[in-house]
């Protein structure tokens, strides 16, 4: 087993030598977790397939799920991409550096190792000093999932990124708390009108306020379709979309509705739970705390400054992994921008479990 070494990074241009010793790894075929702005990352030469067999193998991760590379300029788009529309433009201009990963046709040097046997590629100009640092000294473009093992929710702090990947990656550059939270939107150019694949932190309003998307496709009942379940036989755009994520190791259940029905339901289900003997965790919002009495009651923000929900999400998760709780009842989180982010990575925490029970 290889000794993971982390190197603490609070300035970039004081601690150019760990930079330069992390790069000089990622140009050697090695791997390099690192920060950005939406969490970590686990990064590879994105023009080298044989890094990209690292990635998925450390974080044991089925190699047809796509990977982002991640560019230090705008400009790059060309050096990797073919036939980019105007859109792709007009989304750097106003998202980049940023939460915004968009898909568009790849050129001959992106391996299909990388792009998980599609001839598209995602990219992505991070918002984040180190990751971009990283990428300028590497020389080439990094590709980089989510710095977790597979499954297991994305890391926001350097430690989560110890706890899953230690022994298996050489070093981890350390930038402190990620500001964000969640992953990157997903907008795909290759296919008809813009088409958001995957929510994130920018939302199908911010989208819409630079270009025109597709519309969003909606359930009979005006529920939200998530884009990867449409059918999952058919070739998907976005293969990785297929996979388990997010999922803390406990059942986890959403309730929702008005307050009130919300938090009676989860004192009802959390009173059902505890006579079956179970040790219970609740994760709710600050609004609501008081309301609740279980084994562990995390709060994961106020719903009065959504942001803080994106951002504690996924440690709140861990946490509850942590205090081996046996299941989680979770407040719908449908706040007004960040909710169609938020709530398609506790949907997918909640349904894991499902096909897992489903699997036994
Ligand atoms: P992660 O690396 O965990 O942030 O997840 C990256 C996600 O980006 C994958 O799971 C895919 O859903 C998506 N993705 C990456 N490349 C492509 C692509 N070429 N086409 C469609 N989706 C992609
Ligand atoms: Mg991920």
């Amino acid at each position: 087993m290889e000794d993971t070494k982390i190197y603490k990074i609070e300035d970039v241009n004081a601690q150019e030598d760990e930079i330069k010793k992390a790069a000089e790894i990622v140009k050697q075929g090695g791997l390099c977790a690192f920060p950005t702005e939406t969490v970590y990352g686990l990064g590879g030469n994105g023009l080298d397939p044989e890094a990209a067999a690292k990635i998925y193998a450390a974080k044991g991760r089925p190699s047809d799920n796509p990977l982002i590379i991640h560019i230090a300029e705008v400009a790059d788009l060309t050096l990797y991409c073919r036939e980019i529309p105007q859109e792709a433009w007009k989304l750097a201009e106003a998202f980049w550096p940023g939460p915004l990963t968009m898909i568009l046709k790849k050129k001959e040097n992106v391996p299909e190792r990388t792009t998980g046997g599609l001839d598209t590629v995602a990219v992505r100009m991070p918002d984040h000093p180190v990751a971009l640092a990283l990428i300028r000294a590497s020389g080439c473009p990094i590709a980089a999932p989510s710095a977790n093992l597979s499954g297991k929710p994305s890391p926001t702090k350097a430690v989560h990124v110890y706890e899953d990947l230690r022994g298996r990656i050489p070093v981890i550059l350390d930038g402190g708390d990620v500001t964000i939270g969640i992953e990157s939107t997903i907008v795909d150019l290759t296919d008809g009108a813009p088409k958001i694949l995957r929510p994130g932190y920018i939302s199908r309003g911010d989208i819409a306020r630079v270009l025109e998307l597709q519309e969003e496709e909606r359930a009979p009942g005006g529920e939200r379709i998530d884009p990867a379940k449409v059918d999952p036989q058919a070739a998907p755009k976005a293969p990785g979309m297929k996979y388990r994520h997010y999922a803390p190791k406990a059942a986890l259940y959403i309730s929702g509705g008005t307050t009130e029905e919300m938090t009676e339901e989860i004192l009802s289900r959390a009173a059902q739970a505890k006579n079956e003997g179970k040790k219970v965790g609740i994760l709710c919002t600050e609004e609501t705390k008081p309301r609740y009495m279980a084994d562990v009651v995390l709060s994961v923000g106020s719903r009065a400054q959504e942001r803080s929900i994106a951002h504690n999400l996924f440690a709140a998760l861990r946490a509850f992994d942590d205090s081996d709780v046996d299941v989680i009842f979770a407040e719908a989180l449908e706040t007004p921008q960040l909710g169609e982010a938020v709530m398609n990575r506790l949907g997918k925490a909640a349904a894991a479990k499902k096909e897992e029970e489903k699997e036994d």
